[in-house]
């Protein structure tokens, strides 16, 4: 695996089929030069789109893992991406044109956005105190070596958990108070600009389907008519490393696939991008009736891939500030 692509002698290897390798594999072909036919993506399960992902029938029911909200200001890359991937409707629009036009005729504008006992609150004010205000600003300001391991409820004042400022925006933003104050920390700067219309949502925009009918579909299609291959029921397992001087490179991938032990060797001038990790990974699903069940189990390919790679490369030390909390959990 070497720094620099060579578009006539490279391929590139990409792990887990969510939408960071489709991103990747449309931008090596876009941006790279790379053939789409030089890229490979492993997916141990049967669909694309990782997380980002819908599958269903009318007799069971549909189900989405995830669903994003999308901000003008801040997705500034995803909509990069779309730009250049045509709509399944109309190819002569690009993903992007049909997301923004489909959002120029529906837009969001909540007129009740929170309702107690029956009634509309009146959003004139956040509910913050003087205290609250400081918190905040001392929140967004702090490093976050200096946060650390801090929950979002040792940060302020019970007050707060009580504010309308926190009820829309743990609503909009799926936050517990017992959250990380470093996560709460970055949605707070990356999302600052909702602050003025976070009582209408007016700054979210939607997909004009379901999200994987319209981003993924779209994108895996894109790929596939440049030749992308995509291995899917292919689980990686581990991966072989080479070390030359100071560098260590990847030189194998090892891989099942019904049940056969696969192996793909990677030459010097191969790129490989490895998704360690997933935050849907080993998720269960409940139903109107019934809680999802808690799964330990650590079955799929992402918690042992990582655990592989960590234990046989110590020298790689540990992939985030979370990893401990991970380990423990182990
Ligand atoms: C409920 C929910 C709400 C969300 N809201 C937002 C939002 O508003 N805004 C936002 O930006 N993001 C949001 N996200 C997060 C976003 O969906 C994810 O960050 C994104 O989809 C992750 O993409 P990924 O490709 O990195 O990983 P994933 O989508 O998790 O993909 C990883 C893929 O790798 C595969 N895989 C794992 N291990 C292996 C292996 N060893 N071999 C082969 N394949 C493997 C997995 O099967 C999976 O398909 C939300 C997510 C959820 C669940």
């Amino acid at each position: 695996m070497s720094s620099t692509i060579d578009p006539s002698k490279s391929r590139a290897y990409l792990v887990g089929g969510g939408i960071a390798s489709l991103a990747t594999a449309a931008y090596l072909i876009r941006d790279g030069r790379l053939p789409g036919q030089a890229i490979s993506v492993f997916e141990e399960s049967d669909q694309t789109g990782g997380s980002l992902d819908a599958h269903g029938n009318p007799e069971q029911g549909y189900v989405m893992r995830g669903g994003r909200m999308f901000d003008e200001e801040a997705y500034t890359c995803t909509f990069d991406l779309l730009s250049f991937i045509p709509a399944l409707n109309d190819p002569g629009k690009t993903v992007k044109d049909e997301f923004f036009e489909f959002n120029e005729t529906f837009r969001s504008h909540s007129r009740s956005r929170l309702v107690e006992n029956g009634r509309k609150v009146d959003l004139s004010s956040h509910g913050f105190t003087t205290r609250d205000r400081i918190d905040l600003i001392e929140l967004m300001m702090r490093s976050e070596d200096s946060l650390g391991t801090r929950r979002i409820d040792e940060c302020f004042q019970a007050a707060f958990f009580d504010t309308n400022f926190w009820f829309m925006w743990c609503t909009t933003f799926a936050f517990q108070p017992w959250h990380s104050a470093v996560e709460f920390k970055r949605y707070m700067l990356r999302f600052i600009q909702e602050f003025p219309r976070i009582e209408t949502l007016a700054g979210v925009r939607r997909t004009p389907y379901n999200q994987y009918d319209s981003i993924v579909r779209p994108l895996v299609i894109w790929l596939t008519s440049q030749g992308v291959r995509f291995e899917m029921n292919s689980q990686v397992t581990n991966l072989g490393f080479r070390k030359t001087g100071e560098e260590t490179t990847v030189e194998c991938i090892f891989y099942t696939r019904n049940g056969a032990q696969l192996e793909a060797a990677v030459d010097a001038n191969d790129c490989v991008f490895v998704t360690l990790g997933s935050m849907t990974a080993d998720s269960s699903l409940g139903s109107m009736t019934s809680a999802a069940q808690l799964s330990c189990t650590q079955a799929s390919g992402s918690w042992a891939l990582w655990k592989t790679i960590a234990a046989g490369r110590p020298e790689f030390g540990k992939p985030s500030v979370f990893a401990d909390h991970i380990e423990q959990s182990l």
